[in-house]
């Protein structure tokens, strides 16, 4: 079981989230708030992956601060935080999204949840898989499986191309996608 801790998050959201993590954490930086949609999809795969809930409750905290305040923050944000962890409501405890299911979802403007293999444009999916550093070959063939709307196979491709390693299981779950990622680069 992995864990992270709020002091490497960047540093291994930088090497270890699949795109779709990677496109949420760092708008979430750059604009210091998500929409609704992505602060589940992101939220629950970082519980996923090992964040408490007090650090996630820091780290949700720290952007949406700067953009809100703490006090609009903590009356209006800190609920929904808890609520994924199970400690508010129903107290369900809610697993993080499926591939499938973020594929299937239908973001909107300014919107950042979903999967940028089936929901970016071809010229910004591009750039942002060259900024993951995929080279102008694998590139090629990634984007060949997302004309043939083979999502998950392009997001398995960019995986062996940043790892720099075949991966023959294939891509079903973000959360796969990180664990499998850590112990490539243990
Ligand atoms: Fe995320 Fe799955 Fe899409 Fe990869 S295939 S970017 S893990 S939703």
């Amino acid at each position: 079981f992995t864990e992270i801790s709020l002091k490497d998050i960047d540093q291994v959201a930088k090497s270890s989230f699949p795109l779709c993590m990677r496109h949420l954490f760092e708008k979430l930086r750059e604009d210091h708030h998500l929409k609704h949609g992505g602060r589940m999809q992101l939220g629950l795969f970082l519980k996923g992956v090992g964040l408490k809930l007090d650090d996630a409750l820091a780290f949700w905290k720290a952007e949406f601060s700067r953009k809100f305040g703490a006090e609009r923050f903590d009356k209006e944000y800190a609920y929904s935080i808890r609520h994924n962890y199970g400690k508010e409501g129903k107290r369900t405890d809610y697993t993080p999204y499926s591939c499938q299911k973020i594929i299937s979802s239908m973001p909107g403007v300014g919107d950042h949840h979903g999967c940028p293999y089936r929901h970016f444009s071809e010229e910004n999916l591009r750039a942002a898989l060259g900024r993951m550093g995929v080279g102008s070959r694998a590139l090629e063939d990634v984007m060949e499986k997302v004309r043939n709307k083979h999502y998950q196979l392009a997001c398995t491709l960019t995986f062996e191309a940043v790892h720099g390693t075949s991966y023959v299981a294939g891509i079903n779950h973000p959360n796969q996608y990180f664990s499998d990622s850590k112990k490539t680069l243990e």
